[in-house]
């Protein structure tokens, strides 16, 4: 019994060596990466319904990895969370879509949103807003121009002091957005207290449209409720002209998904503005 105790204990012990050993990996081949300059950022449109003009983009990083190619996002963010990495990460990526954003405009292309995410643990653990206006500063972006994208998971964690940040960052003139709304709790609660400019409708709730009456009822709610309070509503994982029209019929603001274009890497979203509606 003493020796499957410990044959036991060495199993498990291995196993949680093993699984820390190649997040260290990870963590110190994501370091690297974004030493090297093997991060990129892709830019989805974010398009006004009512006009069907791209007004935005949502930047959404990629590690190109020379060996591996693209490697999504789900993969390196939960390490980069676990870690801490996501602190540089996510400066680079406020950074980066600052300078993106003002070279834009430098080129006289018409004046677009460009909403950055930021994870829960980065909201938590860095100085959010001083990260903004440091980028915005050095870049010469407008804060207007910039939008912060947070899930209710974030604001729910030490709400007051989550207040204070947005307060913050309401400061600066950035805006902020509601990331995943709907998949968390207590939001309603929520949005009265915190200085939020944007609802985004999850993707789980577009995708069944029209087909479930119960996504089309959530939906519809999320956008009068957004209407009602005075927030854009934006609604995300659009690929169908069906879910357009219903959203359109419904009052929603803005739109982004497939239906539009995936993301794009930072060369071809320029033509697609340049191409026009
Ligand atoms: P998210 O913020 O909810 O981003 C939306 C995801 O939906 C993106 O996946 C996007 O490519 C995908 N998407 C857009 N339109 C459609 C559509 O019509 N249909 C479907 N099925 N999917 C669509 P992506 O780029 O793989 O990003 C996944 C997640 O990784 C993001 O979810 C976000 O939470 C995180 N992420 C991405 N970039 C960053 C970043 O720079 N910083 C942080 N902290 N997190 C990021
Ligand atoms: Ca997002
Ligand atoms: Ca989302
Ligand atoms: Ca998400």
């Amino acid at each position: 019994a003493k020796a499957l105790g410990r044959g036991v204990y060495c199993f498990y012990s291995e196993e949680m060596t093993q699984g820390a050993r190649e997040r260290l990996e990870m963590e110190a081949r994501l370091r690297a990466a974004l030493a090297q300059g093997h991060l990129q950022l892709f830019y989805q449109p974010q398009v006004e319904i009512a006009s069907g003009r791209i007004v935005g983009a949502e930047a959404l990083v990629r590690w190109l990895d020379p060996d591996e190619g693209l490697i999504p996002p789900a993969r390196f963010i939960p390490v980069a969370e676990m870690s801490g990495v996501i602190g540089a990460l996510g400066q680079w990526v406020m950074r980066e879509a600052c300078r993106q954003g003002q070279q834009w405009r430098a080129a006289g292309l018409p004046e677009l949103r460009i909403a950055v995410n930021v994870s829960p643990r980065e909201f938590h653990l860095t100085d959010v807003a001083a990260c903004a206006a440091q980028a915005l500063q050095d870049s010469g972006f407008p804060a207007r121009c910039l939008e912060l994208e947070l899930t209710e998971g974030a604001l729910a964690e030490r709400p007051e002091e989550a207040r204070q940040t947005l307060l913050r960052l309401q400061e600066v003139g950035v805006h902020i957005a509601v990331d995943d709304f709907g998949t968390g709790y207590s939001s309603l609660a929520h949005l009265k207290r915190f200085p939020i400019d944007v609802l985004k409708i999850d993707q789980g709730f577009t995708r069944d449209v029209p087909h479930s009456a119960d996504d089309m009822a959530i939906s519809a709610a999320i956008i009068a409720m957004g209407q009602r309070l005075g927030l854009r509503v934006l609604a995300e994982g659009v690929e169908t002209a069906q879910q357009l029209q219903f959203l359109r019929e419904h009052g929603c603001d803005l739109y982004q998904g497939y239906l539009c274009s995936r993301p794009l890497p930072a060369q071809e979203f320029e033509a697609l503005l340049r191409a026009g509606p």
